[in-house]
């Protein structure tokens, strides 16, 4: 455990202990686990070379301007030796309901997703999976956490600091093995809730700016949302797309000192990455979602809306019991959609992205087997369900890089659903009802969209690489460990207790031996 200087007026008491990513590597090296950095479930050194070798390749190919490279070349650098990995961080619930910060490393490099391994027709040689399944604490590294106090801010930028060092001075130094080989680790992007980004970006224009006067735009990434740029616009040939990484015009109010660490050149801003999961699953599906809800249970029987609801939630319910489907929600009701009245635009009400895959399922399923020629609002809303759950499909039972032509179709779908939407939105505007609302996040997808639509490399990264639900799962761990250990010394106990559980996993893999 490394521990951090505290900054003058930081209220919280207790040491800030982190556990720097040398650490982790020299513990992975010396215990013979840095398999489990190129997703093999056992040592094999001229495989794990062979994968990582081909995972730099492709990289090079993909985004050749990234100074990683020059690092790599200036260096000397083995690549065959070089893991690639994500930092990620994002607040859960610690004690008495405050902020608890967890910042953690992972590979891009895992054990594929459950689809894709069920999916699986081939096992090459140089596989590279997405890094999803299999326990959390076997392959997620946490570094750093820290309560929500009184000036936690200069804490926070005390921890990203130390990430930066942290991480140079692994890239550049390295960890030696028993041979004298080196690993090094290279931490290739920052991901995290939208409000993450915001705070270890220093981010000038994100989601909280839509309401601001002058209008300051919503997107790092671009202008969408300044005057006469509507992010709401998801056409291929929108104002904003021409604005995107525009170079004399940088998104971030300070630089933020994660920029130390190589990024690609001229793409700064995408160093903070958006992530499919929240702008999707937690975004514009709960919205579509809703309204398409909404629509279906117009067509319900019933005197009233919630009869009509209810109606409509047994069909959902005995459609999931006979599918074998967990619905994740109890049924579904008005409240389902927080939609109160026709004057509220409805907008899903659940908290878990399995609720907007299952829900998607139903409503296709169901507007399948109806007669949907007198209702263009719901058969444009099939259309855009059908599309955008084979999009979604196709990048759960892939790996982690797609060929180019799956990249443009996902991406062509995508944006097939984000026309469909703009549409219904704009259809539903002049008839003055209130469906089909526009958020940033819808935004979101719109960028991940167009850039597997307008992919020009023979590879390029699968959007899940950034999609955190793992990483999220870890935080709801060292929260809940963290609401059961002393306040005074949470940071410590946490980091501990992160230690053991690790520990335990690593050894139920069967990575290590118990002592
Ligand atoms: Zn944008």
């Amino acid at each position: 455990m490394s521990r951090l200087p505290k900054p003058p007026g930081v209220r919280y008491r207790g040491d800030l202990d982190a556990i720097s990513l040398s650490s982790w590597c020299n513990f992975l090296v010396t215990y013979g686990c840095w398999h489990v950095l190129t997703g093999l479930a056992k040592p094999d050194p001229l495989r794990e070379q062979a994968i990582l070798s081909e995972f730099w390749a492709r990289y090079r190919t993909w985004k050749p301007h990234h100074q990683i490279f020059r690092v790599i070349d200036a260096e000397g650098i083995d690549v065959s030796r070089l893991a690639p990995f994500v930092l990620h961080g994002d607040e859960g619930r610690g004690y008495k309901k405050q902020g608890f910060l967890v910042c953690s490393f992972h590979s891009y490099l895992g054990q594929g997703t459950e689809l894709a391994n069920s999916s699986r027709k081939k096992r090459p040689y140089k596989a590279m999976r997405l890094n999803y399944v299999g326990s959390s604490w076997s392959h997620r590294f946490v570094t750093a956490t820290l309560p929500k106090m009184f000036k936690d801010e200069a804490a926070f930028q005390e921890i990203l600091t130390f990430i930066k060092n942290d991480a140079l001075d692994l890239l550049y130094n390295g960890v030696s093995d028993s041979d004298g080989n080196k690993y090094r680790i290279a931490v290739l992007q920052c991901c995290g809730d939208w409000q993450f980004l915001v705070k270890a970006g220093n981010l000038a224009r994100s989601f909280s700016s839509v309401e601001k006067r002058p209008r300051r735009g919503i997107c790092h990434y671009c202008h969408a949302g300044q005057l006469h740029i509507p992010f709401e616009d998801f056409s291929t040939n929108a104002a904003w797309v021409r604005t995107q990484f525009a170079r004399d015009d940088q998104p971030f109010v300070t630089r933020p000192t994660l920029l130390d660490l190589p990024h690609e050149e001229g793409y700064a801003a995408r160093f903070f990455t958006f992530d499919l999961w929240h702008c999707w699953h937690l975004g514009l599906g709960k919205a579509f979602l809703g309204s398409v809800l909404a629509l279906m249970s117009e067509r319900m029987p019933g005197g009233n809306i919630d009869l009509r609801f209810s109606n409509l939630s047994d069909k959902f319910l005995s459609w999931a019991e006979e599918a074998k489907i967990t619905p994740y929600i109890g049924g579904l009701s008005k409240e389902t959609i927080q939609w109160p009245d026709k004057k509220s635009y409805p907008n899903g009400h659940w908290n878990k992205g399995h609720t907007t895959t299952t829900l998607m399922k139903f409503v296709v399923w169901y507007l399948q087997r109806e007669d949907l020629r007198d209702d263009p609002l719901l058969s444009k809303s099939l259309e855009a369900a059908v599309v955008m759950d084979e999009a979604l499909h196709t990048l759960y039972s892939s790996d982690l890089w797609l060929d180019k032509n799956v990249a443009r179709e996902v991406g062509q779908k995508g944006l097939r659903h984000l026309a469909l939407y703009q549409q219904m939105a704009a259809t539903s505007f002049h008839a003055k009802t209130a469906l089909y609302v526009f958020m940033p996040k819808s935004h979101v997808c719109n960028h991940i969209f167009l850039e597997l639509a307008e992919c020009q490399t023979e590879y390029i990264l699968n959007p899940l690489a950034h999609s955190v639900q793992v990483d999220e799962d870890m935080v709801g761990r060292c929260s809940r460990v963290s609401r059961r250990v002393s306040p005074l010394q949470v940071v410590k106990r946490v980091m501990q207790r992160c230690l053991r559980a690790t520990f335990a996993h690593h050894v139920k893999c069967g990575y290590l031996n118990a002592l």
